[in-house]
């Protein structure tokens, strides 16, 4: 028995705005299109039939980050590309989250370098750590299920303060 069983009649749905609004955010989630390193591949490969993160509601990777609100960091962050990445970040409109894929974006990996940044927490808020090098598809997968259901128990009106991470 479906809902539309209960919905003859003049019923009504009492539900709060949290709720509502949140369920069309957690089911609607649009990712940016942004790959910086071997992640990306992997990245890719979720999209594809085999594993299709489109069951999940975030089928459409934008490519503008205007029209995005979950930027995947898959791969490598250089000091080059840092800037950038913020840059994407701050010009996706809010809610926005972010997911850190693999052991480079999460912490910078196996490079111990001058060149590569510590963990892209350094420079953007990330809601989801993504382990691994690189991680498998079941887990971004996982990880998004598991940003799904942070974003179920967020406030609407209340969202994490960026401006004091810098480039
Ligand atoms: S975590 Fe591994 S697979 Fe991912 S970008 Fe770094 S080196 Fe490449």
């Amino acid at each position: 028995m479906g809902l539309e069983s209960h919905l003859h009649g003049d019923n009504l749905i009492v539900s709060s705005v949290n709720t509502v609004v949140n369920w069309a955010r957690k089911n609607s989630v649009w990712p940016c299109t942004f790959g910086l390193a071997c992640c990306a591949l992997e990245m890719m490969a979720t999209m594809m039939p085999h594993y299709d993160m489109a069951r999940f509601g975030a089928e459409v990777f934008r490519p503008s980050p205007r029209q995005s609100d979950l930027l995947i960091v898959a791969g490598t962050v250089t000091m080059k590309m840092a800037p950038q990445v913020k840059r994407v970040y701050d010009q996706m409109a809010e809610p926005k989250w972010v997911i850190a894929m693999g052991a480079c974006a999460c912490a910078g990996g196996q490079f111990r370098s001058y060149a590569v940044l510590q963990g892209v927490d350094k420079i953007i808020p990330v809601d989801i750590y993504v382990p691994g090098c690189p991680p498998r598809m079941e887990t971004l997968l996982a990880s998004l299920m598991t940003l799904q259901e942070k974003i179920k128990t967020e406030r609407v009106d209340m969202r994490q303060d960026s401006s004091e991470l810098s480039a």
